[in-house]
């Protein structure tokens, strides 16, 4: 039974990743991580796909079919399920998850900072703003760590969107702010190993260097996915490109809650 921190880093593109995320690929090199590519669910949008990674179901059948379907999930997600089990869950990440799996629509209010045992995500630090600082996101993170230990957490900094956005996935702004990720987690590791977390990283969808996502070209759809465990070898760059919907039950596996029956692609073998 792993805990699991899962940091989903809004519109990191694969090759991005690979090209400046130099902690991430030390630890590759040196075969401390397995390093996948992820072949990211259509529509290539943050909504559809946050829902996607978490509950492991194609957007035809989540419903979550476009940014502005806004209503609570209504399949089993990793947050429910681990819930369910008895396990504490926990989120520093844009409002769009408290809408998905707490309450729709959100309050900027009440919403914000949550602490509800009743909750799916029942320690929840939410902000509202797509310019929300990095750092501020990781820190809200790290402080959950520390303050609840929580089974499973997500981290999920969107700066990489937004700056990919405005000046594009080629651009120095958003290739800096993959490297400044990568930094953090380079700092924040060294801790959650000790405390005996498996980490993995990824993205919901890439970025172009159009400024755009949403289609369907490589560049919007492929992200990387690192998986670390504590204290243990990895297995480098295997080279393999695994399904955005194992995601999902490779957490549940990972976490040692019931895999639900509607999480029908196989856990991915870390
Ligand atoms: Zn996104």
């Amino acid at each position: 039974m792993a805990k699991v921190i899962l940091v989903l880093s809004d519109a990191l593109r694969d090759d991005r990743a690979a090209e400046h995320m130099s902690f991430l690929e030390h630890l590759v090199e040196t075969r401390r991580a397995t390093r996948y590519k992820v072949r990211g669910e259509l529509p290539t949008m943050s909504r559809p796909c946050y829902e996607a990674v978490h509950t492991g179901v194609a957007a035809m059948e989540h419903g979550i079919t476009s940014n502005h379907v806004v209503r609570l999930s209504r399949m089993p997600s990793i947050f429910s399920v681990a819930h369910a089990a008895g396990r504490v869950t926990a989120a520093s990440a844009y409002c769009w998850f408290s809408e998905l799996y707490n309450r729709a629509p959100f309050d900027m209010v009440d919403d914000r900072e949550v602490d509800d045992p009743a909750l799916p995500i029942q320690h929840g630090r939410f902000y509202n703003t797509d310019d929300y600082p990095d750092f501020e996101v990781f820190t809200a993170g790290a402080a959950l760590v520390r303050k609840f230990a929580p089974d499973y957490l997500l981290i999920h900094p969107m700066a990489t969107d937004y700056l990919g956005e405005r000046h594009g996935g080629d651009s120095y702004e958003y290739r800096h702010q993959v490297t400044i990720q990568d930094n953090m987690l380079a700092s924040a590791w060294p801790e959650w190993e000790a405390r005996g977390y498996t980490l993995l990283v990824t993205g919901d969808h890439g970025i172009g260097p159009d400024r755009l996502h949403g289609g369907t070209r490589p560049d919007m759809r492929e992200v990387p996915l690192y998986v670390i465990a504590p204290h243990a070898a990895g297995r480098g760059n295997t080279g393999i490109t695994v399904s955005q919907l194992q995601i999902a039950p490779t957490v549940c596996a990972l976490l040692g809650v019931p895999v639900p029956l509607t999480m029908q692609q196989p856990p991915i073998a870390a």
